[in-house]
């Protein structure tokens, strides 16, 4: 029996989560709000006796960000890998990856209690709880209909490393504030995703998820139209990747894909458009009012063309 040495409140946690762990938003959910997550998937099956979920967030760099857009919008596909390092596969992951361990660290010694941090990101390969859901479970935003975590402050902009634990900390609020996405009037993220992977709100199937006491609904995403759009495939390209089965994650083409996958076996970042062309989040404000993008949304609304 481990001793239990102390106590740290929840105020106390986040404050290391900002500080130390340089994280940009913090949120602590308790381990019954997975109750409906499926076998093989709840907290309890990777750290047995887990009691809460402490999330860290960190925001993409609208610099980072706007690389989608030089490949989108100016053809410059060199120019996306800076996304690529710093909104995807490095930089936010990494953080986090520190992040997570300090705060699991940090727990351990000051509690006496077990905590397991959870590896973020596409960098490192471990099975863990899904993220967005605790992120949503943590009270740090709620679902858009492409089911990409939207949080207030930045929007679909975010990354996100979790830490589990045995200790008992009150858990934040689900979130409860303004509404962040209305598929109905918006749809932009149907409409902008190269693959199909994000069906029309009104033909998609939907899917419907129980956190706590709410009921959250986003679309039936199409996984392997979007695997291949991360590996640079769009369009005729995707549809001949996935006939070829190529529609999971696997080694490159090393004739269509050159040595660009960081430290990860695949490469994963060559899309992104749902994240970046989501207007959630002051979205105006941080891109077409900055001259980054001239893209009007109202075109791609309600899944209009891809
Ligand atoms: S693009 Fe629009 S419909 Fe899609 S998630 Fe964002 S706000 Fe919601
Ligand atoms: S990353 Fe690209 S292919 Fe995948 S859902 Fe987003 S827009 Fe569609």
């Amino acid at each position: 029996m481990i001793p239990r040495m102390g106590k740290l409140s929840s105020e106390q946690l986040k404050a290391f989560a900002l500080s130390e762990c340089k994280a940009d938003l913090a949120g602590i959910a308790s381990a019954d709000r997975f109750a409906g997550a499926p076998n093989g998937q709840r907290p309890g099956d990777f750290l047995p006796g887990c009691r809460s979920i402490i999330v860290l967030a960190v925001g993409v760099p609208d610099g980072a960000l706007q690389a989608i857009m030089r490949k989108r919008e100016d053809g410059l596909d060199s120019v996306h890998g800076i996304y690529g390092s710093y909104g995807y596969v490095g930089g936010p992951n990494y953080t986090l990856l520190f992040g997570a361990d300090k705060m699991a660290r940090f727990i351990e010694n000051k509690t006496g209690e077990i905590a397991t941090p959870c590896p973020a990101g596409p960098t490192h390969g471990a099975k863990m709880i899904s993220l967005r859901h605790a992120a949503v479970a943590a009270g740090l935003g709620t679902f858009g209909w492409h089911s990409i975590v939207i949080s207030p402050e930045y929007g679909t902009r975010n990354r996100f490393a979790a830490i589990l634990t045995t200790a008992e900390f009150e858990p934040d609020p689900l979130y409860d504030g303004p509404e962040l996405c209305n598929p109905e009037k918006c749809g932009v993220c149907a409409g902008i995703c190269p693959n199909g992977s994000i069906p029309k709100y009104n033909e998609g199937e939907k899917v419907s998820v129980e956190i706590g006491e709410k009921t959250y609904t986003y679309c039936k995403f199409r996984f392997d139209p979007c695997t291949v759009a991360g590996q640079g495939l769009f369009g005729d390209g995707a549809v001949a990747a996935i006939a070829e089965g190529r529609g999971k994650p696997g080694p490159p083409d090393p004739k269509t894909e050159p040595n660009n996958s960081f430290f990860i076996h695949f490469t994963s970042w060559k899309c992104g458009f749902c994240m970046a062309y989501c207007p959630a989040g002051g979205w105006a404000k941080h891109f077409p009012k900055q001259g980054l993008t001239r893209i009007n949304l109202k075109e791609y609304m309600n899944g209009a063309p891809r």
